[in-house]
């Protein structure tokens, strides 16, 4: 039974986010994710993995246009205006995500995961590989920022594939042919290979499109390591962790942390399992792990 809220809270055009998500895996399947992406490809031809306009589902693509034709670089410093002031609300970690968890999709409740049960399958299955602590942590939260939807958000303006803003665009970039209807496009200065940046800039200066990444970023920025706010802040960054683009934005320490980001991508892409995670059973194991890492509240 479908929720006739749901698609006025997430803003369409996907039935729900994980659609993305899906897309996103069916690029990158798994086993085949090493980098550089260049050596990964070394025998499909450019044009078999950048022609996604007969290949791509209707939904998603939609999806895409509007990510790209709306995502400019004003659109951008807006958001991190109204967001980062972080005075929408007072929760906790494990209240966030039960928050998350009202996000109600289109999709069949049946059969789809709920949001938390993917944070946890995530977070378990880097668990079981004996990572640190603050790992685990990592998966356990890494999409809390999807919060942005139930806060009126459309999702392009919350999932997707991130890209710099303010620079040429990688032709790398999924679906990169609806840049063509940014507004951005129009501006000389935006369409340089560095735009407003300077070369090895480092990426804390590049302001990338605007998405749950980001916004959680500025949440949790003061509560955990270095390697674990790279894996939140850039996860969506596909053009850079499997592509390899925007080198030239990166300084020496962006490319050594984001050895961290690819580490961390396969848990988040290929975790999904069969069987559905015990959130009862697994709660107090994990409410430890946040009170470790965590005050009581956070600003959001
Ligand atoms: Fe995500
Ligand atoms: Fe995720």
């Amino acid at each position: 039974m479908k929720n006739a809220n749901s698609f006025a809270v997430q803003g369409g055009p996907l039935q729900s986010l994980e659609e993305w998500d899906d897309f996103v895996k069916a690029r990158y399947p798994e086993g085949k994710t090493e980098f550089p992406a260049s050596a990964r490809n070394i025998d499909k031809k450019p044009e078999e993995f950048r022609n996604y306009t007969e290949t791509t589902p209707p939904r998603v693509r939609e999806f895409y246009r509007l990510n790209h034709t709306y995502q400019t670089r004003d659109f951008v410093l807006g958001k991190k205006n109204q967001f980062l002031a972080k005075n929408r609300a007072t929760m906790g970690i494990w209240e966030a995500m039960e928050f998350l968890n009202t996000l109600v999709d289109d999709s069949d409740p049946d059969t789809e995961l709920t949001q938390i049960e993917h944070l946890l399958q995530t977070s378990e299955a880097i668990r079981s590989d004996g990572r640190p602590d603050w790992f685990i942590l990592t998966g356990l939260i890494h999409d809390l920022g999807k919060i942005l939807c139930l806060w009126g958000e459309p999702q392009w303006a919350v999932v997707g594939d991130t890209f710099p803003v303010g620079c040429a665009w990688s032709t790398k970039i999924a679906l990169h042919e609806y840049f063509a209807l940014n507004p951005d496009s129009k501006i000389p200065q935006y369409q340089t290979r560095l735009g407003v940046h300077a070369e090895h800039c480092g990426l804390d200066r590049v302001d990338l499109s605007w998405g749950h990444d980001e916004y959680l970023f500025h949440i949790v920025k003061d509560h955990l390591p270095e390697e674990a706010l790279y894996m939140i802040r850039y996860h969506s960054f596909y053009p850079a962790h499997q592509e390899g683009e925007y080198d030239y934005l990166m300084d020496d320490h962006d490319k050594e942390m984001f050895n961290w980001v690819r580490e961390f991508n396969p848990y988040d892409l290929y975790s999904k399992a069969k069987e559905r995670p015990d959130v009862r059973e697994l709660q107090p194991y994990y409410q430890g792990l946040i009170a470790k890492y965590f005050p009581a509240q956070l600003n959001w």
